[in-house]
């Protein structure tokens, strides 16, 4: 029963990467420990993709679920790998499963090591996102928005943090601030037009003519982009909706040196004026000494992350340390800081690889190139029966269980989504969210959790909800 002997692996994520790679696992007969920080998986689909990308949103719910569903896949949610989480790499290590994949994400924060960044009033927009897309705990958290928000960045989080604060909090202006200039820019057209109304075009123009000589010294042509601006301001005016009040503005040729505070209360962005430099084929900013400020009193730091260096990988320059792209191992598994060669069984796919690159398709991309690296290495080593993978994947639902952890599992994720799904139909709105982990692991109290034949094979939505916890709905 040759069919019935698999290897069996442990998923570290339940965002894109980790699930399309547990989809290409399968579906050449492993068997997958997911493990997920969260309780609900999705990742970023989840709690990053913008608030009202609904459709989008929902057909990746759709996918993920059928993923989740397959008897193959145990998933544990609300399990925190890492020294300070449920369970240490070494100990998942010990376990000796057939491979490990890292599928965690980009969770550390790029400080940029200047002056005010951890005040009161600075964010890092992965919080911020997390925040506004309710993930647990950053949506039990505040996250005051001012009237003058300068955004640092000019990617497509920058966009979804603009468009946050132009139509969900009361703003009067959005300063996107960036480095380099106007060709540069990072963010999709396409991305651009969800605030394309709150677009200010005669500050744009006014911000090229002052940049103008910055730009043509390294032969662009402003003149390119204000053509683009076809429509006169006013007739752009006149079609925004009366409820956009916020003015969105660039500042390009800015790169940050101190947020300013008077009081304890950010009041300006402290900036130094950048001259453009052409290396090879790529524009690069230098700094010109000549300091001025933005005045706000939010910043949002919008310029990617990096990969979480606690979780117990070997890490060098804000990534863990992979082969080489010549390597046999390739540069989907994590080597020995010591001797550089490749640590058995142990890979890292999606943004925990590349930290905040790409968009879902790249993060599946690259999650089933990751796949094709580790079937390749199973391929040389003897297989289980499934009995003995069900009673190793039991193991460590045990362990965690004996630590006090209490997992959860697919049919309970499923129960509260039923639940959450009720809560929006009765609110008319098209999302709920539970706001906190405690409202969620409430509504399980009578619910059978992993470990249990009953939550294993039953079907959600057979027992009753406890849960009286407030609406968090998305209009
Ligand atoms: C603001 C924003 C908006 C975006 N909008 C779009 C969009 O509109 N369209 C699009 O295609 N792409 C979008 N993207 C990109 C997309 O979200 C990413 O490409 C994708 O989510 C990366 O997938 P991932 O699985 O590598 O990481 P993530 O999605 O971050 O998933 C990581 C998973 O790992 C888990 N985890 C983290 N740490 C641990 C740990 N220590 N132990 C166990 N589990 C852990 C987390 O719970 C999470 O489930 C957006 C990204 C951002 C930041």
């Amino acid at each position: 029963m040759a069919a019935e002997n698999v290897h069996v692996v442990a998923v570290i994520g339940a965002g894109p990467a980790g699930l399309f790679a547990t989809r290409a696992l399968t579906a050449q007969g492993c068997r997958v420990l997911l493990l997920n920080r969260d309780i609900k998986p999705g990742g970023l689909a989840e709690y990053g993709i913008f608030l009202n990308k609904y459709k989008m949103k929902g057909g990746l719910r759709k996918q993920f679920q059928k993923i989740l569903t397959d008897s193959r896949v145990t998933y544990l949610g609300h399990v925190t790998v890492g020294a300070h989480g449920a369970i240490t790499v070494p100990e998942l290590r010990g376990l000796r499963l057939d491979a490990l994949v890292f599928a965690h994400g980009a969770q550390g924060t790029k400080y940029l090591g200047i002056e005010g960044e951890r005040l009161p009033g600075v964010y890092h927009a992965k919080d911020l996102v997390y925040h506004y897309n309710r993930l647990p705990p950053f949506s039990e958290r505040d996250f005051p928005i001012g009237r003058r928000v300068a955004i640092v960045g000019v990617g497509n989080v920058m966009v979804d943090v603009a468009n946050y604060c132009i139509h969900f909090c009361d703003c009067d202006e959005v300063i996107a601030v960036a480095r380099r200039g106007p060709f540069e820019k990072a963010y999709d057209d396409r991305e651009f037009e969800d605030i394309e109304e709150a677009f200010d075009g005669d500050l744009y123009r006014q911000e090229l003519e002052r940049i103008r000589p910055r730009l043509e010294a390294v032969g662009q042509d402003p003149d390119e982009l204000l053509a683009a601006l076809a429509e006169p301001e006013s007739s752009r005016a006149a079609e925004k909706p009366d409820e956009v009040r916020t003015r969105l503005r660039f500042r390009f040729l800015a790169v940050p040196r101190r947020v300013v505070t008077e009081e304890g209360r950010v009041v300006a962005l402290e900036i130094e004026e950048t001259r453009l430099e052409r290396k090879g084929d790529r524009i690069a900013a230098a700094g010109t000494s000549e300091i001025s400020r933005i005045p706000c009193d939010t910043v949002v730091f919008a310029v990617g992350d990096r990969v979480d260096e606690r979780i117990g990988l070997p890490y060098r320059d804000g990534l863990y340390i992979t082969g080489s792209g010549g390597d046999e191992a390739g540069p989907y598994q994590v080597c020995d800081p010591a001797t550089g060669a490749p640590l058995p069984g142990v890979f890292v796919v999606g943004w925990a690889r590349r930290a905040s690159e790409g968009v879902v398709g790249r993060a599946r991309l690259d999650a089933e190139t990751g796949a094709r690296h580790v079937l390749g290495q199973l391929a040389t080593l003897p297989r289980r029966s499934l009995a003995d993978a069900d009673r190793l994947i039991a193991a460590v639902t045990e362990a965690l269980r004996s630590r006090g952890i209490a997992p959860v599992a697919y049919p309970q994720v499923q129960r509260i989504e039923a639940e959450e799904r009720a809560r929006a139909a009765v609110a008319k709105a098209e999302e709920f969210k539970f706001p906190s982990n405690r409202d969620m692991l409430e509504l399980l109290r009578n619910y059978p959790g992993p470990g249990s034949d009953e939550a294993l094979g039953s079907s959600p939505g057979s027992h009753a909800p406890t849960s009286k916890s407030s609406p968090a709905t998305t209009p």
